[in-house]
């Protein structure tokens, strides 16, 4: 009997949870960036400015839900690189506005960095790894985070380096629970640059702030630049997946088995299990090459 992945097939929400303002380096003020979300028909937002977190009601009047969230940095590695977190807040912080000075990024380490945003109760995804340069090790040896950006639109558009299959399958490989995120990582001005690339959608029964963060936490959502996965889940021994037309379906696991499927308009696709599995993920890429990620299934 079918056992689907996702808690129920009805709601829906599509949100990109990485975007910058003129309240940092981003180019678009907070209001004319909700706009260009609202209009290209996102559910949620947030707002990850670099350093400072703020938080305007009147934001959400018309556009999409906002969720108070930022994105905090260090520098390593004489200053060669540095390790980006972003951070979704829960409904019970208690911040409004917030900017971290400066001068407290210098002392810390990465970990400590990810053990004070994770006293604040936040979702945490370590931002554009590849980007960032790290090191296998200095991945593996940073604890805590949610999520990792298996897709960041920015980085891709700006020098190819948006994509991080690498960084989620070591840490799976290596029994970490961790979810991956796609999402725009907006700075420009135009809609061709960082805007509309990558996004998760949400399946949870409404959309407020407790229930997105809720189902990002329990991994209750798929990460797409295009592909929608209509269903995928377990039947008796078989990972089943249904999606929209795609060219690709692949079956991703630890240890080495799973599954590549080529062909046109893809619209299903099972994969019998082996023994063995640790995990199984799912990819689907359609004709013009836009990906679509669901979260593990863990054995
Ligand atoms: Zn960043
Ligand atoms: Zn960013």
């Amino acid at each position: 009997m079918r056992k689907s992945a996702f808690p129920s097939k009805e709601h829906w929400y599509k949100g990109n949870i990485h975007s910058h303002t003129t309240l940092s380096d981003g180019a678009i003020a907070p209001m004319d960036q909700i706009r260009l979300y609202k209009d290209a028909g996102y559910d949620f937002l947030a707002f990850t400015d670099h350093n400072v977190m703020n938080d305007d009601p009147s934001w959400s009047k018309e556009g999409p839900l906002m969720l108070k969230a930022w994105e905090r940095d260090i520098l390593y590695s004489y200053k060669v690189k540095c390790t980006h977190i972003v951070g979704l807040f829960s409904p019970d912080c208690q911040l409004s506005t917030f900017r971290r000075e400066p001068g407290d990024k210098r002392t810390m380490t990465d970990q400590d960095l990810v053990d004070q945003m994770k006293k604040e109760n936040v979702f945490l995804s370590l931002a554009h790894p590849t980007w960032s340069r790290m090191e296998p090790e200095e991945i593996l040896n940073l604890n805590g985070f949610d999520a990792v950006e298996v897709f960041n639109t920015g980085t891709e558009r700006l020098c190819h380096e948006g994509h991080a299959e690498w960084v989620w399958d070591m840490l799976l490989r290596h029994g970490r629970h961790v979810l991956g995120i796609a999402c725009d990582d907006t700075h420009s001005h135009t809609e061709k640059d960082d805007h509309f690339g990558g996004w998760t959608y949400v399946n949870c029964n409404d959309l407020s702030w407790a229930s997105i963060i809720d189902a990002l936490k329990k991994g209750d959502y798929y990460s797409t630049m295009g592909p929608i996965i209509k269903d995928w889940g377990l039947d008796d021994g078989k990972v089943y997946i249904e999606c929209s037309p795609c060219s690709e379906i692949h079956f991703i696991t630890y240890p080495a088995r799973g599954k590549a499927c080529y062909g046109e308009n893809l619209t299903s696709m099972e994969y019998a299990l082996k023994g063995g599995e640790a995990y199984v993920r799912v990819e689907v890429i359609d004709s013009s090459g836009k990906k679509a990620w669901t979260n593990p299934i863990y054995f």
